[in-house]
């Protein structure tokens, strides 16, 4: 199967209002375009330092989505042109994107990473602390920050009844926080799901999905 094959096979089972990010990274420029002359836009790359020449090198009608852990020092790169931010697992890091997005008068659009496996290795807030910081942003504590929604990543594991209970609760907490829904910053996305588990972060309520071997192959 190519890689334009592999996304119509998946699209026709997403749901439309469903959106797929094609994660590609590790994949080179022939393939991302592969993917981008099938019509996909929306593409995932999780370190800084492989996005900057990719985004240098590609279309400029790509959105770039960073899904990985980011370092504050880093923030200043990708600022002017990233569309979304899935990975905010602190503060610290909400204060630096507020700072240099303000130097450049751009708003940023992100999520927050809350922990819902039960693995140690997972960045993420707790429920309780993602509570606290959306209230400081509705607040206006990070006027140059616009909080979309949530992310989350399920344990990687074969028990699909584990995988269905972490994003179920995931689902659960972003109903919470949403209410009511004239409240600023309104969340609209929840992004969860990826190659192993979308099918199922999709009918627990996943409105973006992370793909990346089951479009690119294997890393
Ligand atoms: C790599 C990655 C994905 C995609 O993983 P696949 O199993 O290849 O679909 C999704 N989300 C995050 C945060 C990732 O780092």
């Amino acid at each position: 199967m190519s890689i334009s094959d592999n996304i119509s096979k998946i699209k026709l089972q997403l749901p439309e209002d469903v959106t797929l990010i094609a994660v590609s990274k590790t994949k080179s420029s022939e393939e991302i375009l592969d993917a981008y002359n099938a019509g996909q836009r929306d593409f995932g790359e999780n370190r800084v330092q492989e996005l900057l020449p990719k985004y240098e090198a590609l279309p400029k009608d790509i959105r770039w989505h960073l899904i990985g852990h980011l370092q504050t020092n880093k923030v200043k790169y990708v600022v002017p042109f990233v569309h979304l931010i899935h990975s905010i697992d602190s503060e610290n890091l909400l204060e630096e994107i507020n700072k240099q997005a303000g130097k450049i008068n751009r708003g940023i659009s992100i999520l927050l990473q809350i922990h819902i496996a039960h693995e140690e290795s997972k960045f993420g807030f707790s429920t309780e602390e993602a509570d606290k910081v959306i209230q400081l942003c509705r607040n206006g504590k990070f006027k140059n920050v616009r909080i979309d929604g949530l992310m989350g990543m399920a344990t990687n594991t074969e028990d699909q009844t584990q995988v269905r209970t972490e994003f179920r609760g995931l689902k659960h907490f972003f109903d919470q926080v949403r209410q009511p829904e004239t409240l600023n910053p309104k969340l609209v996305t929840l992004s969860m799901g990826m190659s192993s588990d979308w099918e199922i972060a999709i009918q627990e309520g996943s409105t973006m999905v992370r793909i990346g071997s089951s479009i690119f192959g294997s890393r």
